[in-house]
Parts: structure tokens; sequence; C-alpha cells
């Protein structure tokens, strides 16, 4: 159930129809809007009598809510979500790209190609310390001195740094270095990890489970906002399908249906989704053509020699010229 304020409510209004909602043993949750405050209605077991509420001074109007999705859905917040990161704000309808190696391997590595990455227009820099690998015999990440090769990116360019949080252990730590914290595919529904996640200062980007079905992914993203944290950007990278021709499908047409259905940023990982770098390069265009809130690819300087996901890094030249192409695409492409 939802509650819609009248333009103009006070704080004090706002307050009282929080306690009368509280009274009647619900928990409420205000949720500021572009001209209007909304209150949620949580844990209501069964229907609510809409008409206690409707009396209430401020109250214009009484919504069910149909989903089983609340904070996240479209229902409880009309307009989208605008997540500021630095210079990028996802969900405004601009498309920050976050770009960088799939793994940190060296200081020296992630300076270079944070380098590259920024001068193509890039606004946010990504690369992983904790890897989550199929193989425990391949490479699992530096670690802590990843993450601290990740702070000296920060610092040295000003790019506000995504990383991968793959526990509850070292999520104070990874917490402690980075802007974003993501959570991989693999871990979409760790739940313990979805509620810190939802405990943390951070804005959290939430790639989608590679056979999660929409719902369920708006369920995980609503564990997150279920805890306080407001700042999830989803993030489609691909799901599992019968084709050899790709890593995993881009779920393309998830996009517009997840904005239909919530007011969370969304992002598209063309690197994860195809694993095959000329693919990436078109999905690249094709996620600019359909107005997504950003995307996530993967870069590196030398992929012939990374540790992880060489064949579907762009070269730094290549990543710069897709950029451009996608700026142009941009210019005639609205988000929706
Ligand atoms: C990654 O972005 O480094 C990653 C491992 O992605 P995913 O969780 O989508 O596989
Ligand atoms: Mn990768």
């Amino acid at each position: 159930m939802l509650l819609v304020m009248q333009k103009g409510t006070t704080k004090d209004q706002v307050r009282a129809v929080v306690a009368a909602v509280e009274k009647k043993g619900y928990t409420a949750r205000p949720i500021p809007g572009g001209d209007r405050v909304s209150i949620g209605i949580l844990y209501n077991k069964g229907s609510v009598d809409a008409g206690h509420f409707l009396g209430l001074d401020g109250v214009k109007e009484v919504i069910p809510v149909t989903k089983p999705y609340k904070l996240v859905s479209r229902e409880f917040r009309q307009e989208n979500s605008q997540i500021t990161i630095g210079d990028a704000v996802f969900g405004n309808g601009t498309m920050p790209v976050i770009a960088g190696p799939c793994a940190v391997e060296s200081q020296k590595q992630v300076l270079g190609i944070a380098a590259s990455v920024k001068k193509a227009g890039a606004t946010l820099f990504r690369g992983g310390a904790f890897k989550p690998r199929t193989s425990p015999y391949s490479f699992q990440g530096l670690g802590k001195k990843g993450l601290e090769y990740l702070a000296l990116v920060k610092e040295e360019t000003g790019l506000p740094v995504v990383t991968e949080v793959m526990d509850i252990e070292t999520f104070d730590m990874v917490e402690g270095f980075v802007d974003v914290i993501q959570i991989g595919t693999r871990n979409m529904q760790n739940f313990s990890l979805l509620r810190r996640a939802g405990q943390s200062e951070k804005p959290v980007i939430l790639k989608r489970g590679m056979s999660a079905m929409l719902e369920e992914w708006l369920m995980a993203a609503e564990y997150i906002m279920e805890e306080g944290n407001t700042n999830v950007i989803l993030c489609e990278r691909g799901i599992r399908t019968f084709v050899r021709h790709s890593r995993n499908t881009l779920d393309l047409s998830v996009v517009p249906a997840v904005k239909k259905e919530s007011h969370l940023p969304v992002i598209v990982d063309p690197s994860h989704a195809t694993g095959v770098r000329d693919q990436v390069v078109w999905l690249a265009y094709a996620s600019a053509a359909l107005g997504v809130d950003g995307l996530m690819v993967e870069v590196h300087d030398h992929p012939e020699a990374a540790l992880s996901d060489g064949a579907q890094s762009l070269y730094p030249d290549q990543f710069a010229q897709v950029m451009e192409k996608m700026r142009a695409i941009r210019t005639i492409i609205e988000a929706p």
C-alpha cells in the first residue's frame, strides 16, 4: 500500500501519518518524490484498510501495491531514481561508462588503463580485487593489495572506483577502499550479502543472476533497499542460454521491462554478456541505442596476457572508438 501525500505537505504532516501507520503495527517508509512525498506501508499481512489512512491530514491518495517488490517498484516511486557518483549520474538520461580491466593485476596496469579510459570519456573505473573464478586454480585476485591499487587510481585520476565484494568477511575492507560496491551474478541471491550491502553508505551495482528472472532480480534489489540503501544500480550482464557462439546471451529486452517495473537505473555489461571482444563492440552500440542508464566495459592494455577475461577485453584504442560512436548514437536516442 502506498499513501501519496498532497503537494506541499509539511514534515510534521508526514511525521503524523508515519506515526498513524506505525500505531496500526505496520512499518512506514517515506519516499521523497519530484514534487510530493509518498509513504510506503510495509510488513502488512493481508489487506490494509485504505479508508483509515485516507482521512489523515495531507493524504491525497491510497494506492494498493500489487507487486511483490515494493521499494524498488514504480508503484512506490514514479520518477527515475538518480544516483550521482563523482561526475557520473545514473538515471538522468545520460550514459556514464564504467571501464577497466576484469582484474587488478598490478599498480602499473591499473594506472595505465585508468589514464586511457578516462581520456576516452569513462567516468568510473572498474577492477576486481577479489575474483569469483569458476576454477580454484585460476587467478583469484590480489585481494587487499588490489584494493590499495584501486584507491591509488582514484587518487591519481579522480575516477571513482568500483569493485566486486564476494562475501561478508571482506565487506568492511572493500567498503573502506572503493566508491561503489558490486555484487556479482553468482551472488545475486546471497541474501545475507545483500542485507550487508543494504547497510552500506556506498552505492551498489547489482548484477543480474545468470539464470535470474526479472522478478528475482528486483527482489534481490529489494533486500538492499529494505535495509536502507536506496542507491542501487541494476546491471544486465547476460544470461545462460543454449547458445555456444557467446559466453552468455545479452538480454536487451529486460532493460525496458525493468524500467517499466522499477525506478532504479539499469546499466548493461556487454563484456561478460558475450565473452568475445568483437561482439562486445556491437552490443555496446545496441545498448547505447536502447537508452540504457550506463555501461560497464572491460578494457585491458595487453588482453592477450590478461590474468582473466582477456578475450572479452577491449584494447584501449578500440574502447576510445566505441565511446565516440556511442556518443554519436546517444545524440539521436533519448533515454526512455
Ligand atoms: C565482473 O564484473 O568482474 C564479474 C565477475 O561479473 P559477473 O558477476 O557479471 O560475472
Ligand atoms: Mn571479467
